[in-house]
């Protein structure tokens, strides 16, 4: 059991121990064998700690349900990329069928107006080089 661990806040510096007990709630979020990463290493730690449970989350629900269907199975499922672009999270994965694209999309809309750095909400960027900050971060970064 992992039962210390908590997975709201994805750490500086995941451990494998982190990493097991993410996997074992989402096995679409493993990378390797090893656990060495996942792809919650992809995910900029304000947009973790403000949604990256309830992504997760409404993506294993949504799988599940899916599974139970004859054409459609957990695993075939895969995320073959995450990463920021544009100042909003991506998620590109193989077999997403319009109800997984819907949670992805709704998730990549919020993140455009989540701050990386803490989560609460930040303006959406005007130009493809920035990043969502919030002003409070923004000072803070001033002050230092
Ligand atoms: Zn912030």
């Amino acid at each position: 059991m992992n039962g210390n661990i908590n997975l709201n806040i994805l750490p500086r510096l995941t451990s494998i121990s982190w990493n097991k007990a993410l996997i074992e709630k989402f096995p679409f979020m493993k990378i390797d064998e090893d656990n060495v990463s996942t792809y919650a290493d992809f995910i900029y730690s304000g947009w973790w700690s403000s949604f990256g449970l309830k992504l997760c989350e409404e993506l294993n629900n949504k799988l599940i349900e899916l599974g139970k269907k004859e054409n459609y199975k957990y695993n075939d499922f895969k995320i073959i990329e995450i990463k920021e672009k544009y100042g909003m999270l991506r998620i590109y994965a193989y077999h997403c069928p319009t109800e997984i694209t819907e949670i992805i999309h709704k998730y990549e809309e919020i993140s455009a107006k989540t701050c990386i750095y803490c989560g609460r909400p930040a303006a959406p960027v005007k130009t493809m080089y920035e990043l969502p900050i919030c002003n409070e971060c923004i000072e803070n970064a001033g002050k230092n």
